[in-house]
């Protein structure tokens, strides 16, 4: 991959991901009601049935600035949604990469990969794919002589509380300065040397993330993993990429049944990802106000939705099953509110 196609332009990126029908929606027999006719377009075929009982499908058209079928590698989705920032985080910007969607839908395989299995297995993510590209670009001639040291951290945001991933979970707190600094109490902070240094990161914050609980994706996807990429110049920070795997953004919890908890977490994920939608769109728009306060996940990324040099990309995964069609019109129409005007 050349490193030298130009920077695009605009400041908001919103894609949209389908992956595969599985193992279980196949045996289902389950229908793909999603089509994506052209790079920027998407269907939704939604089931609907008519006054006399007959089936029919409605379809609904979504236009995003780019469509990945389900088909195409995560070194793709990479490629033309985070690399173009990882070129601006050298150039002294902040960048912001959103992976959104269902649990189920491909956000953790997109970002974080696969390293469960053994290392034969094991599938690169977008936190993976640009930590090496931070490393090719930091020994390119004209990165080289500005001598920036290279740091990663890895959190996670569980019911408003940040939790450390490469430390044990420590629990951390949230400082905001006079000067509406935000800072992270404690976080530690990793100096990486080449994509392995990354790579043994990453392993160790996904283990983390999902060790001490007996129903490990369940828990997992309630709570957002923030991965950053920071660049620094004897200390002082000069660029940052923050590559967000959200929590699942299914509602409907039946709240009759649904224990005092898990309420309380629901609400909590609808809180973080209204207060994220209007913050991107904010940035978008140049708006002077911008809502960071209304929840920790904005909070903490404060200062990448500030000035002149932030950007930022939102992945909506969707699950292509029929079951699944009222949450991926929920994603689509969610992701359609960010986009930029
Ligand atoms: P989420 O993090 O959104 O809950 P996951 O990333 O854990 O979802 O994906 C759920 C399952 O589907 C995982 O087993 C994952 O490996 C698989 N999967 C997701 N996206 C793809 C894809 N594009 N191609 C193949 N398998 C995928
Ligand atoms: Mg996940």
């Amino acid at each position: 991959i050349s490193m030298n196609d130009p920077i695009e332009e605009h400041r908001i990126c919103v894609c949209v991901r389908k992956r595969p029908l599985n193992k279980q929606e196949l045996v289902k027999k389950e229908c793909d009601i999603i089509t994506i006719p052209s790079k920027s377009s998407i269907l939704v075929h939604e089931p609907k049935l008519k006054v006399d009982l007959t089936k029919y499908l409605e379809t609904q058209p979504f236009r995003f600035d780019l469509s990945f079928d389900d088909n195409v590698t995560n070194e793709v989705v990479y490629r033309f949604t985070a690399r173009p920032l990882v070129q601006s985080i050298f150039e002294g910007g902040k960048a912001t990469c959103f992976a959104y969607g269902q649990t189920g839908s491909g956000k953790t395989h997109t970002m974080g990969g696969d390293f469960s299995g053994k290392t034969q297995n094991a599938s690169k993510g977008i936190f993976a794919f640009a930590s090496q590209d931070v490393f090719l670009l930091q020994s390119q001639p004209r990165y080289k002589n500005l001598d920036l040291e290279v740091y990663v951290t890895f959190f996670e945001i569980y019911n408003g509380k940040v939790f450390d991933l490469l430390n044990q979970k420590a629990k951390l707190r949230v400082l905001e300065d006079g000067k509406q600094q935000v800072q992270i109490v404690g976080l530690q902070e990793r100096q990486v040397s080449c994509a392995e240094d990354v790579i043994r990161m990453i392993e160790i914050g996904s283990a983390c993330r999902t060790s001490g609980q007996t129903f490990a994706n369940l828990s997992s996807s309630r709570s957002h993993a923030c991965f950053q990429i920071i660049l620094r110049k004897r200390r002082k920070l000069h660029g940052k990429f923050s590559l967000v795997d959200l929590a699942g953004n299914e509602r409907g919890v039946d709240t009759s049944t649904a224990d005092r908890q898990t309420r309380m977490e629901s609400a909590e994920i609808n809180k973080s990802l209204l207060a994220l939608k209007e913050c991107i769109r904010a940035l978008g728009q140049n708006k002077s106000h911008t809502p960071f306060r209304e929840s920790k996940l904005t909070q903490v990324l404060r200062d990448s939705f500030i000035g002149v040099n932030s950007r930022t990309c939102m992945i909506a995964m969707i699950s292509p099953g029929m079951s699944s069609c009222e949450y991926t019109l929920n994603t689509l129409r969610y992701a359609d509110r960010v986009k930029e005007l």
